[in-house]
């Protein structure tokens, strides 16, 4: 909890600060609540979720005196309240030999760091894991996800650069049926330079993958870089179009965070949260607690 505190303390520095330069002896009217609208948008938690956060702040207080504290205490209930419903962890399905997991997300989100991480995880629980180099374009991402299964002590699936996405998952999920394996965590490319390619890429490993497993791929989830702001938006609306996401971890919610995008994202897309990345070490995933996180991000 210490490195989220820390690290979203410039959110919350701004947004506390704010709230209470806007609130010091001054009544909630239009006036200051423009003002707090304005600063929850600049905190990256997007236009509609701080119009509706101030809405209902305005309910019954509209015209009265109101401190800063009140305020910031109101905050951090309501924006629990809209991260209580998505804070899930991946729960996975012993039935599922192996329960397939994708990650997608944009080059440099954190994908192979939390494929790493997860896997540690797993492991550390006592299942058989498996992965695959699935960004069979970026020899970078191979590697880095090799020299990952190597520390965490799980095989790597990979091919030759440039081979086909989609026959790399069918060979991992071969092997990974007739060793029945538990979990199966697949790599995928995200670069969107060329989104139809990619487009067509991702497709083809998901239809590979749920003919030879029904209802596989089990979870589809989409690492988000909690640095990139609003952007982190776009991007899952981006993917959402490429797959069926049914999961987001956001990643690097230690550094210099702004991570009031997080809610933004639980609010429009009512997608999970599974987990959050608070570092680049392979401990630094942790299951996502929203009354931390919004007492966190109010300050
Ligand atoms: P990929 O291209 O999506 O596979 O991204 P990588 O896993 O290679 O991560 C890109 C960079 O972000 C690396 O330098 C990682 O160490 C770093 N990174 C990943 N997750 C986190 C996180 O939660 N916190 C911090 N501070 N860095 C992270």
């Amino acid at each position: 909890f210490k490195r989220l505190k820390d690290g979203l303390n410039r959110s919350s520095s701004a947004i506390s600060g704010g709230i209470s330069s806007i609130f010091t002896q001054r009544k909630l009217d239009s006036e200051t609540l423009e003002e707090l609208e304005d600063l929850l948008i600049a905190s990256d938690l997007g236009v509609s979720t701080a119009m509706k956060l101030t809405e209902s702040l305005a309910e019954g207080r509209f015209d009265k005196e109101i401190t800063d504290e009140e305020v910031k205490a109101f905050l951090a209930t309501e924006i629990e309240k809209i991260l209580s419903p998505v804070a899930q962890p991946l729960s996975l399905n012993s039935e599922n030999k192996p329960h397939v997991i994708l990650m997608a997300g944009v080059n440099g989100a954190g994908k192979t760091t939390t494929i790493g991480k997860l896997a540690k995880k797993y492991r550390d629980e006592g299942k058989s894991v498996m992965l695959a180099a699935g960004d069979t374009f970026r020899a970078a991402a191979v590697e880095q996800l090799t020299v990952w299964g190597d520390r965490v002590g799980v095989p790597v699936i990979t091919k030759e650069i440039g081979s086909d996405a989609a026959a790399l998952a069918y060979e991992a999920l071969d092997r990974a049926m007739a060793e029945a394996v538990d979990v199966l965590l697949i790599d995928t490319a995200g670069r969107l330079q060329n989104r139809e390619e990619l487009m067509a890429e991702l497709a083809k490993v998901v239809r590979v993958i749920g003919k030879k497993i029904e209802n596989a791929p089990h979870d589809t989830v989409i690492v988000l870089d909690a640095t990139t702001g609003q952007n982190a938006v776009h991007q899952v609306e981006v993917f959402q179009k490429l797959a069926q996401i049914s999961g987001i971890v956001m990643t690097k919610l230690d550094g210099s965070a702004r991570g009031g995008v997080l809610v933004a994202c639980a609010d429009k897309f009512g997608l999970p949260v599974h987990a959050i990345g608070v570092g680049e070490g392979i401990e630094d995933l942790d299951a996502f607690d929203p009354k931390q996180f919004a007492e966190a991000l109010v300050g």
